[in-house]
């Protein structure tokens, strides 16, 4: 931001050295013309504090937000068993009697028990974990 400051000093000492002044109606324009780049300068410049100070507020509410999620959905322990909450796999299974496209969290397949589809309540896997077919 500061670079724009700069260049509107610039163009002010330019002016003041080449020896533009009110007294033609051409310097009057400048000098008119160098007062708004200076007044948008400090717009711009007063923008760009809130946006940083917006962007720290929202980044805040993140943080509240991710928090409030871990809370809300249990995850608060994550690090203390991650090998067990940890990036659950989910398996797409089209059921072999409705063909409805069904998902298992992969940790499922560890117990030894029938799963069913629920769809419509029929055997998918049996406990040796095997598909099951209408044939
Ligand atoms: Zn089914």
């Amino acid at each position: 931001m500061n670079y724009l400051l700069e260049r509107v000093a610039y163009l002010k000492g330019l002016m003041d050295g080449l020896g533009v002044d009110d007294s033609t109606n051409e310097g009057k324009i400048l000098i008119k013309i160098i007062d708004v780049l200076d007044d948008m300068v400090d717009e711009i410049t007063e923008l760009n504090a809130s946006q940083v100070e917006l962007e720290e507020y929202v980044q805040t509410i993140d943080e509240d937000l991710s928090n409030l999620e871990d809370k809300i959905y249990g995850y608060e322990d994550y690090d203390e068993d991650d090998d067990y909450s940890d990036n659950i796999q989910y398996i797409e299974v089209e059921c072999p009697h409705c063909h409805d496209t069904v998902y298992f969290a992969d940790d499922i397949f560890d117990f030894e028990d029938e799963l069913l589809c629920p769809n419509c309540n029929e055997i998918i896997y049996d406990e040796d974990g095997t598909l099951k077919t209408d044939n």
